[in-house]
């Protein structure tokens, strides 16, 4: 919207304002509430429970055998580590560049993070992941698709083969994408993810992990707290794979409640419809900001399903001030950008370096590219036109630095 009095364009939305939750799932949230019967376990005679049918659907979405909903998405990446045994002092390959819950993961089950570097398409190096999986002595990869970027994984799946390296999917910003056809979380053994306000199925919070194997879902039920009420559970293995794990596998609660899962399962209907809204927004920016002289957008692979509800870009030339000159006056037009680059991590913005717990390493490829890295939500409340504007906001703002540049 160009308001009057304003010699530039400037945007208004708020990008954090997610759309209302459906009619539907709030009509099923009362119905919970007016039962009493919050409680995944808290069933009446002859029923499942929304969070049984909420797995069961999830399972079928993500074509898996097995699907355990949980309390957020990186209870679901804790689980999902204990499931394979990872234990205090284990070391864990991931992603230099992801977001703060996922080394808080690793180093909730007392493990240690190695950080791999990350590509200028803002995937995983393969060939980082391929050198450490050899030298680092980790068993198991926790996989961020940060941003919604999938690496090429029938190569990742290769590399983590050859070396016996367990792969476990964080799908926080995947859920609904695919690679080659193969839903994002289905490569490895384990996928998790997240259905937190800001991801793309909303219950406040909220996790979903998806597995074939019958041991890791048996331990993985028991370890969100099942009270030996497993036979319950209907997107689960048989009750006698059970006997193998019910003692000695910690109840470590961090279960769903029928409340969320009531709310979950019409917008899980509706996914499908709302990554096309997403993609319409993210290919309208794209192409508005493509050919802009000093700005990389990331260009996205063939194989790839995008669920675009994110965007990023690249100012590859651009030193310090000049990316936090681009923020600022973007800003100062309605734009809201997060810079991974900054000195301070701000908001969801914090780095490998700023995850003091773990040690000390060097990522130098990562540096590079997170130097020029600008990030942005695109929520389902902006229309194309918005997205349009502010893609023509951001291009602006880059051509006038670069022609204060080319002028020195
Ligand atoms: C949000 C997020 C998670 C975890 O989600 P929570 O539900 O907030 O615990 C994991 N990985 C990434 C990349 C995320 O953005």
């Amino acid at each position: 919207m160009i308001l009057p009095g304003m010699s530039k364009a400037t945007f208004t939305g708020n990008f954090t304002q997610q759309e209302p939750i459906p009619d539907a799932a709030i009509d099923a949230a009362v119905a919970v509430m007016r039962s009493g019967r919050l409680h995944r376990y808290n069933t009446a005679p002859g029923e499942d429970g929304e969070v049984s049918h909420l797995e069961e659907e999830f399972a079928a979405f993500t074509d898996a055998k097995y699907c355990l909903a949980v309390a957020s998405g990186g209870y679901a990446m804790g689980a999902a580590l204990r499931a394979v045994d990872v234990g205090p002092g284990d070391k864990v390959l991931t992603n230099g560049f992801t977001l703060a819950p996922v080394p808080g993961a690793i180093a909730a089950v007392n493990a240690e993070p190695v950080f791999v570097e990350v590509t200028e398409s803002l995937t995983i190096d393969l060939d980082d992941l391929a050198a450490k999986a050899a030298t680092s002595g980790a068993k198991v990869l926790l996989l961020s698709h940060m941003r919604g970027h999938l690496c090429d994984m029938d190569r990742l799946m290769e590399i983590c083969d050859a070396a016996r390296i367990i792969v476990i999917e964080d799908c926080a910003h995947t859920m609904g994408g695919a690679w080659r056809g193969v839903p994002s979380g289905r490569h490895g053994l384990i996928g998790c993810y997240s259905t937190q306000t800001y991801k793309h199925l909303n219950s406040g919070e909220g996790g979903l992990l998806v597995t074939d194997d019958d041991i890791v879902m048996a331990k993985a039920i028991m370890l969100s707290g099942s009270y030996m009420l497993f036979g319950r559970h209907r997107a689960a293995p048989p009750v006698d794979t059970f006997e193998k794990v019910k003692y000695v596998t910690p109840n470590v609660s961090g279960r769903m409640d029928n409340l969320r899962a009531a709310i979950l399962r019409p917008q899980l209907a509706d996914l499908p419809a709302q990554v096309a809204r997403w993609n319409a927004l993210y290919r309208t920016m794209e192409e508005g900001m493509r050919n802009t002289p000093g700005l990389q957008v990331i260009e996205r692979p063939e194989e790839e399903s995008i669920v675009g509800s994110s965007i990023q870009i690249l100012l590859p030339q651009a030193n310090p001030d000049q990316v936090a000159t681009v923020v600022k006056s973007c800003g100062a037009r309605g734009v809201e950008l997060k810079w991974f680059g900054a000195p301070e991590p701000v908001a969801f913005t914090s780095r490998y370096d700023s995850w003091r717990y773990a040690p000390a390493q060097q990522l130098p490829k990562t540096d590079a590219i997170l130097a020029g890295l600008l990030d942005m939500r695109l929520p389902l409340t902006f229309s194309v036109e918005d997205a349009a504007l502010i893609a023509e906001i951001i291009r602006d703002e880059v051509l006038s630095l670069h022609s204060q540049t080319a002028a020195e």
